[in-house]
């Protein structure tokens, strides 16, 4: 399969090189040149499929004439290492729990198959390769975990100073061996700019080998696509139109689940749900698409002014804004309107995230005002990675995964940074 710039159609590349390079050089995203159908009698068989199953299935028609059966199978496995249930919050409601990894979010998901992809790749190369990545707090400690150890690859990550939470932090600033924490002076966007401009950098590129591990990359993005297949297939549906709810940032998961749907999975409608970091939103209802700097929140992994992954929505609409407004409606949510969710949902017994939240309000509204749809959430993070937020709207203190609790007790170690490119260049420069 080759894969083109959302740029230029015209640029094609391997998949190797669309994994390595990250982001294609004239600032476009790869996107698959053809996208593969699963067949009506393969959609009808994925409720008697278990996860790895439908793994191999979905992952087997896109990378099929780039990596043999074997190692398919060995990137699914490596992937799909944990559940993804779906939980019944209140009749046709449903949350998508992706929060069984290592770091409880759902980028372990994109993460460990791009660092096992990685490998898979590059294992006749030589030379060290640096992943540089921005964080606003999940994809930080999904990335370190998930190449933590990979030999040849050294992880650079960039973060914004005071606006992750501590859990967060600890995360991706105690792990050591091959992992950097670099502390930007500055907010996501400044980090994501950083990267970028390293990323379109002749000179740098000349003496290093970067690549990018964010939600940009195609081997961190297409893997989301599989569990749209698994939650969609256990959906008890009862006749009922199918919705998703995705909690929305750089806006990659929602497109892997459009993906999933273009790909031949019936489902109906998708919901974008931002906190006020709200271009998108703004965009469906009919406005301009237009950046802005983005705002802190309580939904602090969705503080993006720039959604990174907007042009690949346009790519799956093949351009088409009234197709794409159609097929996606926006809702945003401020942290009063977060916080009451996690309020309101909790005696139902089921504790939200302030990421879910988002999502879970999302889905009730467009329910409410479109009936006849049974619908599923993302529950994006476990509530304990933002036990304070939580804690704080139910007035009791949560029980932290024990995976989650070990993170506490290791010792940050980050480097400090300006926001000015030449001084992250000079940093870079001196690790080659
Ligand atoms: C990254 C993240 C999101 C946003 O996902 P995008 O793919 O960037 O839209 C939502 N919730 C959590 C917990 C996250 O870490």
């Amino acid at each position: 399969m080759k894969y083109y710039s959302t740029q230029n159609s015209n640029h094609e590349v391997s998949l190797a090189e669309a994994v390595i390079k990250g982001l294609a050089p004239d600032n476009g995203l790869y996107m698959p040149g053809s996208i593969p159908l699963l067949s009506l009698g393969e959609v009808d068989n994925l409720p008697s499929m278990s996860f790895r199953e439908i793994g191999y299935l979905v992952i087997g028609k896109l990378f099929l004439e780039d990596l043999s059966e074997s190692q398919i199978k060995e990137l699914v496995d490596h992937t799909l290492s944990f559940d993804a249930p779906l939980v019944e919050v209140e009749e046709n409601v449903y949350s998508l729990e992706l929060f069984h990894g290592p770091t409880l979010a759902f980028k372990d998901f994109g993460a460990r198959f791009c660092s096992k992809l990685m490998s898979l790749l590059l294992t006749k190369s030589e030379q060290t390769v640096r992943v540089l990545v921005a964080t606003s707090g999940d994809t930080g400690s999904a990335v370190a975990n998930g190449f933590l150890g990979v030999d040849g690859v050294e992880v650079i990550i960039l973060f914004p100073k005071g606006k992750v939470s501590q859990l967060q932090e600890k995360q991706f600033t105690t792990l050591g061996e091959n992992i950097i924490a670099l502390e930007v002076d500055g907010v996501f966007d400044d980090c994501q700019a950083l990267v970028k401009q390293a990323f379109l950098d002749p000179e740098l590129n000349k003496k290093l080998l970067l690549t990018s591990a964010n939600s940009i990359n195609i081997a961190r993005w297409i893997p989301q696509c599989l569990y749209y297949f698994y939650a969609y297939s256990r959906l008890p549906k009862n006749g009922k139109k199918v919705v998703f709810s995705v909690p929305s940032g750089n806006f990659g998961n929602i497109g892997a689940g459009i993906l999933a749907q273009r790909m031949g999975l019936p489902i109906d409608q998708f919901v974008a749900a931002t906190n006020v970091n709200k271009v998108v939103p703004d965009y469906l209802k009919g406005e301009e698409f237009m950046a802005k700097p983005s705002i802190q929140t309580l939904s602090n992994s969705m503080d993006v002014g720039n959604p990174s992954n907007f042009p690949r929505l346009q790519a799956l609409y093949r351009n088409d804004e009234s197709l794409f407004r159609e097929r996606v409606k926006g809702y945003f949510y401020d942290d009063t309107e977060t916080v009451n969710a996690i309020q309101t949902v909790q005696p139902k017994g089921y504790t939200l995230d302030p990421h879910g939240a988002v999502g879970y309000l999302g889905l009730k509204d467009f329910m409410d005002e479109n009936p006849g749809f049974v619908g599923v959430f993302l529950e994006t993070a476990h509530p304990g990675k933002f036990r304070d937020v939580v804690e704080e709207a139910l007035g009791e203190e949560l029980e932290l995964p024990e995976r989650l609790a070990a993170f506490l007790e290791g010792e940050k170690d980050v480097i400090p940074m300006g926001k000015g490119y030449e001084e992250f260049k000079g940093f870079l420069e001196k690790l080659s």
